[in-house]
């Protein structure tokens, strides 16, 4: 049985992880649910739900209920949580019987939200379940020592959003999260593509696009892919190569808006915490940490020393583990 078990849920607008104590990881799956639309029925959730998008019939819907940061679609998230918790004590061998759970909030929900959340757990089973702001879990996710008196600066890049912020003694000094994330990369790259090809490629697609010849804006050797899509003049499929620095280019207004968001975060800082970043420097995390170029461009850009955590996809949920050990000393969030 899983009695006192521990867990941590990172509630991601991409990928949700399922962190358990002495196991580590045990879920990372797709933020997408499959729901039946007259019952209401969950049909699939993670990949299996991912594989649908696109795809399913008009009584059906896979979608992904935090995208863009915001919980467009709190019944869905709730169901998405409980069919995850269900596949995560299905993944190790053992029911979820009342754990205490760590779940981190999404940036920009509100308190109705965080009670909804925290009463999706519960109806799983959980014992006690205690909320912690995103940002934070990502620091201690990265080994910062965020309950020192010292500032640790994060740049969580996710799918829907990016998260910056200062964490000084366990709790967050100053904040910034914008609407700029590998969603928002991905969308630009469909965008060109339709624009300078008159083509039109899908959401997958894009993202491999990204993740193989898409790079922060700075110099690098050139790359190329060949892609398949749909020509929107004739309607057939085509083949085309695409040049890194023609991706590069329609990432680059993203790029700079991200970077804006670090600049405003470090210049609202306490100047006492100031001195730290200079040391310190900045902690990547999140997928989107994961992109070429990205550390010698930000660091070159703010001329602070940037890092990137070990496991930037992972960092959230091994943070929300880690927690649970030391949660009395974290300022958990009020619902
Ligand atoms: P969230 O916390 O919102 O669920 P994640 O931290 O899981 O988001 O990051 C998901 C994002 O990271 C996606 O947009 C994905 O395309 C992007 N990503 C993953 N790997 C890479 C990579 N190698 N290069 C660039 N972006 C990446
Ligand atoms: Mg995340």
């Amino acid at each position: 049985m899983f009695a006192n078990t521990e867990i941590g849920i990172d509630l991601g607008t991409a990928n949700i992880l399922v962190y358990s104590k002495g196991k580590g990881i045990i879920l990372n799956e797709p933020s997408v649910v499959a729901v039946h639309l007259d019952t209401n029925e969950v049909l699939a959730v993670g990949i299996e739900a991912k594989n649908m998008v696109g795809k399913t019939p008009a009584n059906i819907v896979a979608v992904r209920p935090l995208r863009d940061g915001v919980i467009a679609d709190f019944d869905m998230t709730a169901s998405m949580l409980k069919a995850i918790l269900k596949k995560a004590s299905k993944n190790l061998g053992l029911s979820l019987r009342k754990p205490n759970v760590v779940v981190c909030a999404p940036s920009g929900s509100t308190s109705v939200e965080r009670r909804a959340i925290l009463d999706a757990v519960r109806s799983c089973g959980a014992k006690n379940v205690h909320i912690i702001e995103e940002p934070v879990a990502a620091a201690i996710g990265a080994g910062l020592p965020v309950d020192e008196p010292i500032a640790n600066v994060v740049v969580d890049i996710g799918g829907g959003t990016t998260e910056v912020a200062i964490i000084s003694f366990g709790g967050v000094v100053n904040c910034h999260s914008i609407r700029v994330g590998g969603d928002k990369l991905d969308e630009s790259i469909i965008h060109h593509v339709r624009k300078t090809y008159n083509m039109l490629i899908g959401e997958r697609t894009a993202e491999q696009i990204k993740i193989e010849i898409g790079y922060s804006p700075i110099k690098h050797e050139e790359l190329e892919m060949d892609i398949r899509g749909r020509d929107l003049v004739h309607g057939l499929p085509k083949t085309i190569t695409l040049h890194s620095t023609e991706i590069q280019q329609a990432l680059t207004e993203s790029m700079f808006q991200l970077l804006e968001s670090v600049r405003t975060t470090l210049e609202d800082c306490p100047p006492e915490l100031s001195g730290d970043i200079v040391d310190q420097g900045v902690m990547l995390t999140g997928g989107g940490a994961l992109l070429n170029g990205i550390q010698e461009w930000l660091s070159s850009e703010i001329s602070v020393p940037v890092h990137i955590a070990q496991d930037p996809l992972e960092c959230v949920a091994i943070g929300t583990g880690r927690s649970l050990k030391f949660i009395d000393k974290l300022q958990t969030v009020s619902v």
